[in-house]
């Protein structure tokens, strides 16, 4: 019996060729409306699609290939006689090989597709058929993707058939496929109603590039992007100079920029190392503000991640420049600014990040992953006003304090936990990231602060990421001179904590939130 293919494409890459080949081995081939057109063009003989199924394509061709007659000729089962008997009484004559790929819903999409568009690209046949040739790849070749043409003409040249073994990797292909393209959909359905809610998120991912290696060099490691990408993402960014982004680069590089989309409202510059801040600075022009992060801790920034919130100026790029960071990342550099910090530093990973998406993207999910499984959240970006802090001890807060502490709060949520935070109104002082009792991140904090000049620790302050559970934190507090803190409250001794301010004379608020990082 004559075999049968039936051809439906969207993306017509190749098919051409393809239709060639088969009908020079003697295949029949089925097509519909805008494939056949193509074929026509190339004078292949092709048989409609409606003199298959005895209907027209009809409403627009959303229904063009969902009938008996070519579903029945594709999930039959050959081994089976009743089914191939059922065949014979409905005058369903078996389909061999499938060739579909889908509506551009991806395309259309990144073009800006209205919602009208974009529901009349939501492919309806084209998943069916891959399906139920996919299904019944004991006996159906099923193609999906145009680079695969080469193959299935190769092997039915010198086979007269394919093999199960590529029959059925192709059918595990095309469910992959279907399953990221109905993910896609269902992605961009619940973003339509703006659906906040993690269990409504779908997961579709695009490979953005193999890693050389992951966290270690015996760690193998891709990076994979969300296939409706947000532009401020690392993922997005502009690579102007340097060595590609290492996982670990990668990983600083997203904790750094999440910072900085924090302090948007003035000039700021964060320099980040392992994960943690090791620098913040902020003022009324980006050179100050870079001074105020390395100030911070000229030591830690070795190797750092740099993240500035305005345009590198030339200045700035000469600071820079004398130490040895890792990457800079920064919504735009001049010229002259660019030429300073590639002088001699082919190496140095330099970024373009585009920042008018930065509060759109603070809508995006938050992934971790475990063992066997995937765990995801809406990110920390709680608004908060410091109007409605409250002060529960004796002594209130000075305005410069208030200022310090306002920064110390936004700059501590980004401390892993237990986090504890010294800063002055302009920069951060210390940080104490990571240990295992809070006690131990204030002492490190503290002792990173106070190992500097009296100038800049002249108003310093704390925050902590979550409550005081004890009161010895207050007392090592006290002992470094500092004279106010900030905290969510909430401990059951808070009593106590208040009372050991209200002793030393030390101005609290509580914020009543609190912000893990773990
Ligand atoms: P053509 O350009 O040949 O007219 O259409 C090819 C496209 O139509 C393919 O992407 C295929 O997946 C899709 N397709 C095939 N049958 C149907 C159907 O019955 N309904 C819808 N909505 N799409 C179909």
């Amino acid at each position: 019996m004559t075999k049968r293919v039936l051809m439906s494409v969207s993306d017509k890459t190749g098919i051409a060729e393809f239709a060639k080949a088969l009908q020079n081995l003697g295949w029949e081939i089925i097509s519909t409306g805008g494939t056949k057109q193509t074929l026509d063009q190339e004078n292949i003989r092709t048989i409609a699609i409606d003199e298959v199924t005895g209907f027209p394509e009809m409403m627009d061709g959303r229904v063009k290939t969902l009938h008996p007659m070519i579903h029945g000729a594709l999930l039959g089962r050959r081994d089976l006689e009743t089914h191939m008997t059922q065949m014979k009484v409905h005058g369903i004559e078996p389909i061999d090989l499938v060739v579909v790929n889908l509506y551009p819903f991806k395309d259309t999409l990144l073009k800006g597709g209205t919602p009208d568009e974009m529901i009349e690209k939501i492919d309806i046949g084209g998943p069916s058929m891959l399906r139920s040739a996919a299904k019944n790849h004991a006996a159906v070749t099923v193609v999906v993707d145009p680079d695969d043409y080469a193959q299935v003409v190769t092997e039915l040249s010198e086979n007269g058939e394919t093999t199960l073994a590529f029959r059925q990797e192709l059918a595990a292909k095309v469910f992959r496929h279907t399953a990221s393209y109905d993910a896609l959909i269902a992605d961009y359905l619940g973003k339509q109603n703006h659906i906040t809610d993690p269990e409504s998120t779908t997961l579709t991912y695009d490979l953005n590039q193999r890693l050389r290696y992951g966290e270690n060099p015996q760690q193998a490691a891709v990076f994979y992007q969300t296939a409706l990408p947000t532009s401020f993402s690392i993922a997005q960014a502009k690579q102007l100079n340097g060595k590609s982004l290492s996982f670990n680069n990668i990983r600083d590089a997203d904790a750094a920029i999440k910072i900085a989309r924090d302090f948007l409202d003035q000039p700021t510059v964060v320099a980040l190392k392992h994960m943690n801040p090791c620098g913040i600075g902020q003022a009324k022009t980006i050179t100050r503000a870079w001074d105020y992060a390395f100030e911070a801790d000229p030591v830690s920034i070795f190797g750092g991640i740099v993240v500035l919130n305005r345009e590198v100026d030339a200045a700035t790029a000469k600071k820079m420049h004398e130490i040895f960071l890792e990457i800079i990342i920064a919504p735009s550099y001049s010229d002259e600014a660019l030429d300073i910090l590639t002088t001699k530093k082919k190496n140095l990973r330099i970024l373009q990040l585009d920042f008018s998406q930065a509060q759109a993207s603070k809508k995006e999910m938050e992934y971790t992953g475990v063992i066997g499984g995937l765990l995801v959240q809406n990110q920390d970006i709680i608004e908060e006003n410091p109007m409605e802090w409250s002060v529960p001890t004796k002594t209130q807060p000075t305005k410069t304090q208030k200022q310090a502490l306002e920064f110390a709060w936004k700059a501590c949520k980004f401390v892993k936990s237990n986090g504890i935070l010294v800063a002055n109104q302009n920069q951060t002082l210390g940080v104490g990231p990571g240990q295992t009792n809070r006690v131990g991140s204030v002492k490190i904090a503290l002792s990173e602060a106070f190992k500097k000049s009296s100038v800049l620790t002249e108003n310093a302050v704390l925050a902590s990421d979550a409550f005081f559970p004890f009161a010895d934190n207050i007392d090592e507090i006290a002992k470094a001179g500092v004279k106010a803190i900030i905290q969510p409250g909430g401990s059951v001794r808070d009593d106590e904590v208040i009372k050991a301010c209200d002793q030393y004379g030390i101005a609290m608020i509580f914020t009543g939130v609190r912000h893990f990082r773990h």
